[in-house]
């Protein structure tokens, strides 16, 4: 696969996961077309040498792992880790709110949205509906409208004089998006809309009623490349699936001579505390799964290495002075090492060193990236996921501009570029090193 065939399957990756749900499934739906066999955390497992296995945990996580062929535990893991979800806005569960002849939907903003992006987008709505159905007394079903369907409009400016001077968003007032106008004084509700579309995706169920759900809004317009040689890709979700798409390649197409381990987990966007999070235990409740002696387990994570793969800072056009000027960062260049002196980024010397040797291995020169000194630093799943496991770690990611906002930015060659260095990565032998 070269980078614009990998570009492309990475696209249909992106428009067919608009919510942290949909993100899991097709990760899942991936690796059992590749011959992963699905583990349910609720049964006994037998697990073998040479085969690859995955268990996801309520639709937003999902572990997945090639057992070596060649290599007994203690020679460790090759870990890769990454997040599911995505800021954006979440629709409360009582939201309808009838206005003005619109039904609009009562919103609560999800993770550190760049608020502003999402005015006037056409937005679509996705997520996971508990539902009651004739066969069940709780079915979990995935839902996307795959249209736009909600829109939050702008204040004209000439309602709003100040509006490029001084923008204040009320997330209360200002947020609910239109979902809906009603014709002669009838407004929808969104259980009625929301039970229209799941008629239409799982035509043979009998649904009774809808119990809850977990739905989203997220922009319907697809990944596009622009610039003037296509140079860039512009798309939402760009943090984390990006990472969460060559994760899912690399492993699939490493060999079984090692152990690969790829953790992917939800709520990093609002601080990763959750079942699903990686502060929680499912990593660990995976590799005692793995690994049921305790010092065997310690020697394994002892000689493991970890990855941790999220969007990084590149420098801006416009701002350049929000960038320090000896750690410039470039679309196009590359994957970035992100170091942070108070470890909200797990990197030191060893890891950075490890993953150096293997960029160079792969042909490919990464970048590195530090805050500036006068301004705080993001944080990411790296530093807790080392904690709780106590490995060697790195965070990286692809260069990203616009980051928290509903379209970010990235360059037509860091996805590949940064999946050739995970590819290599999870094919490498040199991680006994004390
Ligand atoms: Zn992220």
């Amino acid at each position: 696969m070269n980078g614009d065939q990998f570009n492309q399957e990475f696209f249909s990756y992106l428009k067919s996961s608009p919510t942290p749900f949909h993100a899991v499934a097709n990760v899942e739906d991936y690796f059992l077309g590749k011959g992963f066999i699905r583990l349910d955390e609720a049964s006994n497992w037998n697990l073998l040498p040479g085969q690859s296995y995955f268990v996801s945990r309520e639709n937003g996580a999902i572990i997945a792992f090639s057992l070596g062929t060649k290599t007994p535990p203690e020679h460790g893991f090759r870990i890769l880790a990454a997040h599911t979800d995505s800021p954006c806005l979440q629709i409360k569960p009582l939201a309808d709110i009838a206005e003005n002849s619109f039904l609009k939907l009562g919103v609560e903003v999800y993770g550190g949205c760049l608020l502003n992006s999402w005015f006037d987008r056409d937005l679509s709505l996705a997520g996971r509906v508990c539902c009651e159905t004739d066969g069940s007394d709780l079915d979990i079903l995935l839902v996307d409208f795959k249209r736009a369907m909600l829109t939050i409009p702008s204040v004209a400016i000439h309602l709003d004089r100040e509006a490029n001077k001084n923008k204040t968003i009320n997330q209360q007032y200002h947020l609910p998006p239109v979902i809906a106008q009603g014709v002669e004084g009838q407004i929808p509700n969104l259980n009625a809309i929301l039970l229209d579309q799941l008629h239409v995706l799982y035509p043979d169920k009998a649904i009774r009623s809808i119990l809850s759900f977990d739905l989203f809004c997220y922009d319907s317009q697809p990944p596009v490349q622009l610039g003037q040689k296509k140079e860039l890709i512009s798309a939402g979700r760009l943090d984390n699936l990006l990472s969460c798409f060559v994760g899912m390649i690399a492993l699939a197409e490493a060999e079984n001579s090692y152990n690969n381990l790829l953790i992917y987990t939800n709520h990093e966007e609002n601080g990763s505390v959750s079942a699903t999070g990686a502060s929680g235990a499912f990593v660990d409740s995976i590799l005692e799964r793995i690994f049921p002696k305790p010092a065997t387990r310690r020697i394994a994570l002892h000689n493991s290495f970890l990855v941790s793969m999220d969007n990084a800072h590149a420098t801006h056009p416009n701002f350049n002075d929000k960038s320090d000027p000896a750690h410039r960062v470039f679309l196009n260049k590359g994957p970035v090492i992100k170091n942070n002196a108070n470890q909200r980024y797990a990197t030191n010397s060893i890891s950075a060193a490890i993953y150096k040797q293997i960029c160079k291995k792969a042909g490919v020169t990464p970048q590195e990236f530090v805050m500036r000194s006068d301004m705080p630093c993001g944080s990411t799943v790296g530093p807790m996921t080392a904690a709780r496991l106590g490995i060697k770690t790195i965070d990286i990611g692809a260069p990203t501009l616009a980051m928290h906002s509903i379209r970010e930015l990235t360059g037509s060659e860091d996805p590949y570029l940064l999946y050739r260095t995970i590819n290599q990565f999870f094919k490498t032998d040199f991680f006994q090193i004390s």
